[in-house]
């Protein structure tokens, strides 16, 4: 018996996030953003993913490799518990696991199969609702099967349900204008930075905490500033394209 198994990539994430910070905590929680899966090497074949298409959700299982290299330790703080009770690593979702491999379902919105130059094509997986860092290497895709992956009367223990959030998200006119001038290229950018903020992505001590500073996080090209107006309004200051 082996005690190491090694593992190829089949495929990479193109996602809209491209930091760890503001990242939905699980997938299904953001419905705006726009990712794709390029399938590489030999799983770059559209036999791979022929029926796939016939399923709304797949599993993915990925490597955290943003993370990976920080190691991983027997006891973690959950965000869900405020980030000061310590659990088991194997009773939480951290990213930092003896082995750094996630699991997400995600919404499988279509199949495309991209002409390459020289003949080739390109295997292209179009997903939304996922919690995935931009260059996520992917190790294996399965259906999403409900009446075998959906246990109706599962107990989620202390993340029962998913988290619920009162707070409103309001934006400067600049803001705006800058959504606004983007709009044909990004049509869901203003609805994704309200998905993203009402989730309040700072720190899990800094929860349910009013606090002055202006955070900065990237979705897509852009760099987004904001801050907290009250203790359930987020402003976003400012929208800027990082190519313009
Ligand atoms: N749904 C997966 C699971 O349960 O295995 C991931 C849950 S984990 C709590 C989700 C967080 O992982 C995201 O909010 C983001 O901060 C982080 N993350 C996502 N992709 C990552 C990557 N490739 N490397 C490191 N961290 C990543």
């Amino acid at each position: 018996m082996t005690d190491s198994f090694h593992f190829n990539v089949i495929g990479t994430v193109e996602s809209p996030y491209k930091e760890k910070f503001a990242i939905p905590r699980q997938p299904g929680i953001v419905t705006a953003a726009q990712g794709q899966i390029r399938l590489t090497g030999s799983a770059n074949n559209a036999d791979l993913v022929r029926g796939l298409s016939q399923f709304s959700h797949i599993w993915l299982i990925f490597v955290f490799h943003g993370t990976q290299a920080q190691g991983w330790k027997p006891l973690v703080r959950p965000p869900r518990l405020g980030g000061n009770k310590k659990l088991g690593v194997l009773a939480t979702r951290s990213t930092f696991r003896p082995n750094p491999i996630g699991m997400s379902v995600v919404k499988l919105d279509r199949i495309e199969l991209q002409k390459t130059e020289h003949q080739g094509s390109q295997v292209i997986l179009h997903i939304s609702e996922f919690d995935l860092l931009n260059g996520t290497p992917i190790v294996d895709i399965k259906p999403y099967v409900p009446y075998a992956d959906i246990i109706a009367d599962a107990q989620g223990g202390y993340a029962h349900q998913q988290p619920t959030s009162n707070i409103q998200i309001i934006f400067t006119a600049l803001a705006l204008t800058v959504i606004e001038k983007h709009s044909a290229s990004t049509p869901k950018l203003r609805q994704l930075i309200k998905q993203v903020l009402s989730q309040d992505p700072r720190p899990a001590y800094k929860q349910k905490q009013t606090d002055n500073k202006v955070y900065g996080m990237s979705l897509y090209e852009f760099n987004i500033q904001w801050q907290f107006d009250d203790s359930d309004t987020i402003k976003v200051i400012s929208v800027e394209a990082s190519n313009s």
